[in-house]
């Protein structure tokens, strides 16, 4: 049973609308706001360059638990299925005040699953109290996980034992029927977990 805090969790319902985003905007599957000097994210398994999937501003969603010097989360993915079904994710957290000179070109996998990729889309975000009784499976920035096919499950962070708590979620279906076009499991949504304590500890995905 969940404490009495737990019950009523705010939500950033994302609400995305197609778009033609700049790397100075909030998106969907649009340009990356990547420096020049960093190596562009590349996927340990398969060793395909991840596809810019999310960009999220501080100044857009002060929701988010930006660590101390960072104002920009980037949200990438490997575009492939892996040892367990479903894209890799990896998020960057950064400083965009420190960014100049931009990369030329982003790297392009040599193959992805189409499900996997986004079409290019900005937000109009919806802010509200999420209840278990009622979970959007939207995309969305915190509230509750809308457990499709498991019974509700918690993760502890494998470095820390702290909370993993539900984060960021990806939807194949949108409440405003606008959906991004891709497809996670059996239409369900591709949730990150992050540890309570510190973002930077190990993530957890889990696509339900
Ligand atoms: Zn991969
Ligand atoms: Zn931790």
């Amino acid at each position: 049973m969940a404490a009495e805090e737990d019950y009523g969790r705010p939500a950033v319902l994302l609400n995305p609308l197609e778009g033609d985003p700049t790397d100075a905007d909030s998106h969907i599957g649009g340009p990356m706001l990547w420096p020049i000097d960093d190596e562009w994210p590349s996927c340990d398994a398969d060793g395909e360059p991840f596809v810019g999937a999310v960009q999220l501003y501080q100044r857009d969603f002060p929701e988010l638990p930006f660590p101390g010097g960072t104002d920009l989360l980037q949200v990438f993915l490997c575009t492939l299925d892996h040892d367990t079904p479903g894209p890799d994710v990896r998020l960057v957290w950064r400083d965009s005040t420190t960014v100049f000179e931009l990369i030329e070109e982003e790297p392009q996998p040599s193959q992805q699953e189409e499900l996997y990729v986004p079409t290019v889309n900005v937000f109009e975000p919806i802010r509200y109290t999420e209840y278990p009784a009622k979970i959007s499976g939207g995309t969305k920035i915190g509230g509750w996980t809308a457990w499709n096919d498991s019974d509700p499950l918690t993760f502890a962070c494998p470095e820390c034992g702290a909370v993993q708590r539900q984060t960021l979620s990806l939807g194949t279906y949108e409440p405003s029927g606008d959906n991004v076009e891709w497809v996670f499991g059996e239409d369900g949504n591709l949730n990150i977990f992050l540890c309570e304590k510190d973002v930077h500890h190990p993530i957890k995905v889990l696509i339900d």
